[in-house]
């Protein structure tokens, strides 16, 4: 049984913040900036890809009560919402989860977007292959 399924039956101990019948959210052990919490569907699922669609429906306005609670309590200044999905992407628990991260002023988070160059006609047939097979 995965680590987050263990936390869900209360077979490991969490810091729990949230919890309804297909959810539950706790603080994630790192810390890496102060409230920093995971939000999982409680039924074992690998990754976003594999997640049901109504609990990917359900999941954004639980995400957005929690942010603003920690908001509230630690005076967090914004939010990195974040989720890893797969291996390479530097998923290490494959239990779906979403990450709520506070941000304040000069804390130690950080996530820098590089840039690639592809031409207009190569960005216009990725567009329109992607939305193809939507
Ligand atoms: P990810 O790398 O996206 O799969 O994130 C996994 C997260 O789970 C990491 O940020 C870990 O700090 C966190 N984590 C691992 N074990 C526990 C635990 N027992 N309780 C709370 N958080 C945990
Ligand atoms: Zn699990």
């Amino acid at each position: 049984m995965c680590i987050f399924c263990k936390i869900v039956n209360g077979e490991i101990p969490s810091y729990k913040v949230y919890e309804d019948e297909n959810f539950l959210a706790f603080l994630d052990i790192s810390q890496t900036t102060k409230g920093h919490t995971l939000v999982v569907p409680k039924r074992h699922c690998d990754n976003l890809l594999s997640l049901e669609s109504s609990l990917a429906s359900q999941i954004f306005p639980i995400v957005q009560k929690i942010a603003l609670s920690i908001k509230e309590i630690t005076k967090a200044e914004g939010f990195n919402i974040l989720n890893n999905c797969g291996e390479v992407a530097g998923q290490s628990v494959m239990h779906f989860h979403i990450h709520i991260i506070p941000r304040y002023a000069n804390d130690s988070f950080n996530i820098q977007f590089s840039s690639n160059s592809f031409t207009n006609e190569e960005l216009n047939d990725l567009a329109g292959k992607i939305k193809n097979t939507l």
